[in-house]
């Protein structure tokens, strides 16, 4: 008779590690280590050290023949659950990228570095007994008396009170207070009642839980989308399920996160300027249900949920959801992935949605939910635009455009100019022989700043003295010419000197703290200027501002970027958005050399809707996205030569797909690097993969960087 043997486990795994190599690697697990699920953190030894991998398989069908063993396993359980796992097998499928490094952007730093991943204990006290009879221990009695009066308190609170930390042990090993959880603060907000159009959106959306539903909510500014995330998310939260809230880089402001926890308790944050330990402790939270909202930036998209109710995407159309080096990956569409597989809907918000987002609806594959009218009694501003062809202006302030902002500031309203370039002037250039200032590494004009003077270069950061004299003729015939916001500044304060003139860009506020308190100046309502850049535009509600003014609208329309018109379009519509968003009606103001320009025009008399819907007729005219599949190979090197080469080898393994290239980008030299691009279109996304799967990448020296963009954003 046969004997039927239990078949024996096999010891190896596969792990992948973070390295640019496409491969994962199989290792032998020895007898004395627990056998790691897939998803767990192990270390291993690699090329003659040792690195933390991801467990990605335990089937392995033929082991290489030579193994060498796991050092050790770093997690107790998977630290990756299956759903996020699947992610990245589709996120390496999709874009291209090793497995090994998508998972080590997965994976909080923290935790890539094989840090213990567990939650610390809560850092807040609470008394745990009727009372501390010790009358001898006086330090302690005070501290348990201070502790019942103020309830749950934090440890620095109790230190900083004059606490001592002995005190504190004894106290907590005689069982008399305990640690636990801050105390929530209760919802202390009655929220606005809804318009008929939020509620129809709200509707929707709670009709939709419990599966897969991507929704396009298309408000115009000052709608009240916000008002229709927080009323989706109630019943979410009331379920015990998880919402996850992803912003732009710029608007995750304490003003953002303390609207939901105004409504909301348990609520989290991740940005980019959150330290690796408490990054960490936040993704361990969401991962074991303690964390009921979190509000995060790009790579919250990563956290794993323990029961995920609702994503929403808000200003779906933002730049900043699109990495953009390594693995450049889109949030909004992990987003939209994530919703999928977890069954659950998603809601993308914008006053100007992207033409990809705006194309899936009108193809029905989203469900678009329109607020188009501003909630309570705000009406939408109106525009004008000021012809400025022979008109004399002062740092780019035109003079008809002087005589509205005063009259605006008169009638105690606030102002918001809007220049979307940083710095003094663009260009220093000579009036006598035409020399102008250009950065030594790249093919780029230099920036002239003020206070102190220097000259920088926006595209790699070097800076430099300004020259007392012409470089080109040694001459004294240098003059700044062009406007940027610090210009525009001065100009301001000149024309303006009775009311304040606040600069936002990148220069005076490095931090979301600078910028709030910048802020909290604005809102306390009395007449101001406000001057800068694209950091006005997003999200955020001045009640007082009546009139905005667009500096430039020209020169955005005139870029040769194919995303240049949706992109500028955006931009005017949001940063119009700022004015008149309370009782007072708004204005926006545009000046412009070329206002017969047909795409300003568009924007203006068919508002946004109405442009997207011609600019995607162009788009589908010229076989761009959305429609088409867009992918872009960069590669760049000192010299250039080689950069050039290996495009041109890839490009001829090509074969399915439309090749444009290889051509210098359009910015050809960057730090002394000199960059060529390839772009590929297909009609079918599969078609573009299916060539991009078929290339053999050459061995390339390491001083040759190249990379694979799909669905670029930006293809400068
Ligand atoms: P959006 O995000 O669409 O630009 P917000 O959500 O910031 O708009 O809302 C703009 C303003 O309108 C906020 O001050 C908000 O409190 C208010 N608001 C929202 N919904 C209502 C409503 N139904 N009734 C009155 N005010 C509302
Ligand atoms: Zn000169
Ligand atoms: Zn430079």
């Amino acid at each position: 008779m046969r004997q039927w043997r239990m078949p024996v486990p096999s010891r190896v795994i596969q792990v992948a590690v973070p390295r640019p190599l496409h491969a994962v690697y199989d290792y032998h697990v020895p007898e004395t280590l627990p056998m790691p699920g897939i998803g767990t953190r192990v270390k291993v030894p690699f090329a003659r050290s040792t690195t933390v991998g991801i467990c990605v398989s335990d089937v392995v069908e033929n082991p290489h023949k030579t193994l060498k063993d796991v050092e050790s396993v770093l997690d107790t359980a998977p630290i990756v659950p299956a759903e996020l796992m699947e992610l990245a097998h589709w996120m390496s499928n999709y874009y291209h990228y090793p497995l090994g490094e998508i998972l080590a952007t997965v994976l909080p730093a923290a935790a890539r570095r094989g840090a213990t991943c567990s939650i610390n204990p809560p850092d807040h006290w609470r008394v745990c007994t009727e009372a501390f009879e010790n009358t001898r221990a006086r330090a302690q009695a005070a501290l348990f008396d201070d502790l019942r009066e103020r309830g749950p308190t934090a440890t620095a609170d109790l230190l900083a009170a004059g606490h001592s930390r002995a005190s504190l042990n004894n106290l907590s090993k005689g069982d008399y207070i305990e640690r636990c959880e801050p105390a929530d603060t209760p919802a202390s907000e009655t929220p606005p009642t809804p318009t008929e159009a939020q509620e129809t959106a709200i509707r929707e959306i709670s009709a939709a839980l419990q599966s897969f539903a991507p929704f396009l909510l298309e408000g115009v500014t000052g709608s009240g989308k916000t008002e229709v995330y927080l009323r989706s998310i109630a019943p979410v939260v009331e379920q015990r399920q998880q919402v996850l809230v992803l912003v732009p880089e710029i608007a995750l402001t304490p003003q953002t996160l303390s609207r939901f926890q105004r409504r909301f308790a348990n609520v989290g944050m991740l940005h980019s300027n959150l330290g690796d330990s408490a990054r960490l402790q936040t993704w361990l939270k969401c991962a074991r249900g303690d964390i009921s909202v979190l509000i995060g930036t790009r790579s919250a998209v990563f956290t794993p949920f323990k029961a995920l109710g609702l994503v929403i995407v808000d200003e779906e159309h933002d730049s900043s959801y699109k990495q953009g080096d390594g693995l450049r990956y889109s949030a909004r569409d992990l987003a939209i992935k994530r919703a999928q597989s977890r069954k659950v809907p998603v809601v993308l918000g914008s006053a100007t949605p992207s033409l990809e987002s705006l194309y899936n609806a009108n193809l029905g594959r989203y469900q678009k939910l329109d607020l188009p009218y501003r909630a309570g009694n705000a009406q939408m501003p109106s525009y004008r635009v000021i012809d400025m062809r022979g008109l004399k202006h002062t740092d780019g302030i035109s003079v008809p455009l002087e005589r509205v902002i005063r009259d605006h500031l008169r009638a105690k309203g606030q102002v918001l100019v809007f220049l979307n370039r940083r710095g003094f002037a663009p260009t220093l250039l000579c009036a006598a022989c035409g020399w102008q200032a250009h950065c030594s590494d790249c093919d780029a004009r230099l920036t002239l700043h003020k206070n102190p003077s220097h000259l920088v270069c926006h595209h790699c950061s070097l800076k430099f003295q300004v020259p007392k004299t012409c470089e080109g003729c040694g001459g004294n015939g240098l003059m700044a010419v062009g406007l940027g916001t610090q210009r525009t500044e001065t100009g301001l304060q000149n024309l303006f000197s009775d009311v304040p003139v606040y600069r936002i860009d990148r220069d005076t506020t490095r931090t979301n703290a600078k910028l709030e308190a910048q802020f909290a100046k604005v809102n306390q309502g009395d007449p101001c200027i406000m001057v800068g850049t694209q950091m006005l535009a997003k999200g955020h509600h001045f009640p007082n501002v009546t009139l905005v003014a667009v500096l430039n609208a020209d020169a955005g329309f005139a870029s040769a970027d194919f995303r240049a018109p949706e992109r500028t379009a955006q931009l005017i519509v949001q940063v119009a958005g700022r004015a008149g968003r309370e009782q007072r009606p708004g204005q926006v103001w545009i000046q412009s050399y070329q206002p017969e320009n047909i795409l300003l025009q568009r924007l203006i008399n068919e508002g946004y809707p109405g442009f997207a819907a011609a600019e995607l007729a162009e788009r589908e005219k010229n076989g761009f996205p959305p429609m088409h599949s867009m992918a872009l190979l960069r590669a760049e090197s000192a010299q250039g030569q080689e950069a050039m080469e290996l495009l041109n080898q890839l490009k001829a393994q090509l074969s399915g797909v439309e090749i444009m290239g290889p051509v210098p980008a359009p910015l050809a030299r960057i730090a002394n690097r000199n960059r060529y691009q390839l772009m590929l279109l297909a009609p079918r996304r599969t078609q573009l993969h299916a060539a991009l799967r078929r290339l053999k990448i050459p061995k390339v020296p390491y001083t040759l960087r190249w990379s694979i963009d799909i669905d670029p954003y930006d293809s400068l």
